[in-house]
């Protein structure tokens, strides 16, 4: 985030508490939602069996805030994977929960157990109006995305959304508040919030298995419903393959919640700790270029590294910034002041779906 544009957020997030605290439109509704949560947090990371590798790109997704996207036929686990998310994420601190309160109590949905808030996960369903999940209405009221905010947003068949409500995510993404136009009224409000995303690979779910029935074309089109500046802002993109659940697996492999939330923790830690005096950056996942220039300077080894991969695949500015926030994460996961090989490496192989952009942009 720019200078200016923290500023923006700033002023949107100040704006937006005095707009819910003067209590414009603030509605007691309750809603039981103690049910849901309490089966929440029964979810563990143990249930998940034969993703290891995925598992550690789930780690790094929570410890530096970075979105992420899973690709996999159906049954694979995405959904599965993606509702455990807040059993491994940090406990809101007391400014974040003063917000997802005020943003719970404009729309309506502030729930009895208020005092005892936990981190948001929204998931609406892709046959949700753009209006419920943007926000807007006759009185511009939040969306879910800002039902979201300081929390994860999941989007499950993520091609399967409007493609306006896809597209009208690209600038939440990037400045983390939305703002919502109407003819009487104009509403920011505060959409601070990790996307977590499920795709199958084509329309079928088979891609890649003799049993797809898409043509080439078909697969090109379902991709293409989600445009290139939303997959651009999407740090972890990871294939899943069905799980083969006769197969014997390697249980040293299953993590519990707590222990991925104990690295989640300390990751979190160490960025709290850089990033005190930064205005607008919380954590490695909104680090800008002049950040990264600061705070994720490379070795000659690892230079080269870089340079040879440049070499074979040239990329973007974004995407080397993007690669570079998450070797940073995965260095402050491993308790290194330094960005080693390994972590460059994690980090280069976060996007599985940058092997196959030539088809996705080819026509
Ligand atoms: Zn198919």
């Amino acid at each position: 985030m720019l200078p200016n544009e923290a500023q923006d957020y700033e002023t949107g997030i100040s704006h937006f508490k005095s707009y819910a605290l003067s209590g414009e439109r603030v509605q007691e509704h309750v809603v039981p939602s103690t049910v849901e949560k309490s089966e929440q947090s029964r979810l563990d990371y143990y249930d998940v069996v034969g993703h290891g590798h995925l598992m550690k790109y789930i780690t790094a997704s929570a410890a530096g805030a970075h979105n992420i996207l899973m690709i996999g036929p159906p049954g694979c686990g995405k959904s599965m994977i993606a509702k455990r998310l807040p059993s491994i994420l940090p406990e809101l601190t007391k400014d974040e929960a003063i917000e997802v309160m005020a943003i719970q109590s404009v729309s309506g949905s502030l729930g009895v157990d208020h005092g005892n808030l936990t981190r948001p996960f929204r998931a609406p369903h892709y046959n949700t109006s753009p209006n419920a999940i943007i926000g807007g209405g006759t009185y511009a009221m939040p969306g879910e995305i800002s039902l979201a905010h300081n929390g994860v947003l999941f989007l499950d068949e993520l091609p399967e959304f409007s493609r306006q409500t896809i597209d009208a995510l690209r600038q939440p993404l990037e400045d983390h508040v939305v703002t919502i136009a109407r003819v009487k009224q104009s509403n920011t409000f505060p959409a601070n919030f990790m996307l977590v995303a499920a795709m199958n690979p084509c329309r079928c779910g088979h891609y890649g298995t003799g049993a797809c029935k898409c043509s080439p074309t078909e697969v090109r089109k379902y991709r293409q419903r989600i445009s290139g500046p939303i997959y651009d802002r999407i740090d972890i993109q990871k294939y899943l393959s069905k799980v083969d659940v006769m197969k014997k697996h390697d249980d040293s492999e299953r993590m519990h919640s707590a222990d991925i939330r104990d690295q989640v923790l300390q990751a979190r830690a160490i960025q709290e700790k850089r990033f005190k005096d930064v205005l607008g950056v919380s954590t490695n996942a909104q680090m800008e270029t002049m950040h990264i220039k600061t705070f994720c300077k490379l070795d000659s080894e690892c230079e080269t590294l870089m340079e040879n991969t440049y070499a074979k695949y040239p990329f973007s500015v974004r995407s080397y910034n993007k690669i570079m926030n998450l070797s940073r994460t995965f260095a402050d996961i491993g308790g290194s002041e330094k960005i080693r090989k390994e972590d460059v490496i994690s980090a280069l192989m976060a996007r599985d779906l940058d092997k196959e952009d030539a088809m996705r942009l080819g026509d």
